[in-house]
């Protein structure tokens, strides 16, 4: 990639971070489109704007729960 923009939500250790643009987001401070990035940083999860300063922490999705075999036993009697 040609330039070397400064963007205003770079993280502390840009090296690590993994940064993807999330098609179709708006940003809901400046209202740019296409101009929303998730970023990964190992655990930690943030969404940023690189139009202005939005910055978001991205809460992690709980997890998601087992819908088989919670609980409910059923007794199957054989018979013979
Ligand atoms: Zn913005």
């Amino acid at each position: 990639m040609a330039g070397f923009n400064q963007a205003p939500c770079q993280g502390e250790s840009i090296m690590a971070v993994v940064r993807r643009f999330i098609a179709g987001a708006r940003c809901p401070t400046c209202g740019a489109e296409d101009a929303i990035a998730l970023n990964i940083e190992g655990e930690h999860e943030w969404i940023c704007c690189i139009q202005c300063d939005f910055r978001e922490d991205k809460p992690k999705s709980p997890p998601a729960t087992a819908a088989a075999g919670d609980g409910a036993v059923q007794i199957i009697q054989l018979d013979g």
